[in-house]
């Protein structure tokens, strides 16, 4: 199996050691070639607008849809989860393809980055860490989406069938379980 990360921008590297240690093999994917070849995508956090008119740039966004209707396992982290999100602050999202509605950087700016005690009962995990970096808000989740960890009221973690969206960073804390859980989508 081989992974594929996102590599246009943003906080792509930081997931290699948790690749390395779930004894996966991984590649950085820049172009359609890669896009094409890969197993599963991870979408990481970083700027959505930013990548987003990379994907279009780089003629991927097109490919990149392709391959999630056709199957492909997809992990959006934070940025990522914007870009998967069907709706972004009321308008189309860029790959659109997870019905859920988020609106961008929706904490404010004092808790825009913080670290929030989570439960995440389907991965066993009490109390988890979770690090939100200018997080968006989920607002809505529609047909067929599970939410499987909540902040408050909000869905911080969901998921339709192969594709999930945490809209904090899993790959900067020290264990692995998020990326355990993605491989085994
Ligand atoms: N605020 C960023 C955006 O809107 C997301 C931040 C992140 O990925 N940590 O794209």
């Amino acid at each position: 199996m081989l992974v594929g990360l996102l590599g246009l921008q943003g906080a792509f590297l930081d997931h290699i050691p948790h690749l390395k240690r779930c004894g996966v093999a991984y590649t950085i994917v820049r172009d359609r070639e890669v896009l094409g070849r890969i197993d599963r995508l991870i979408i990481p956090g970083g700027e959505s607008t930013v990548m987003s008119k990379f994907l279009l740039e780089f003629n991927m966004l097109q490919l990149l849809t392709q391959r999630i209707q056709d199957g492909m396992p997809v992990w959006g982290v934070c940025a990522g989860a914007i870009l998967l999100a069907a709706q972004v602050d009321g308008r189309p999202g860029s790959v659109g393809v997870l019905p859920i509605s988020v609106t961008r950087n929706a904490y404010g700016r004092q808790v825009a980055s913080d670290t929030q005690p989570v439960d995440v009962p389907q991965l066993n995990l009490l109390n988890y860490p979770a690090i939100f970096i200018r997080a968006p808000r989920i607002d809505k989740v529609g047909a067929g989406v599970t939410t499987h960890a909540v902040r408050g009221q909000d869905p911080i973690f969901v998921q339709k069938d192969q594709l999930m969206a945490t809209t904090f960073h899993p790959e900067l804390n020290s264990d692995d379980c998020f990326h355990r859980y993605f491989i085994g989508l």
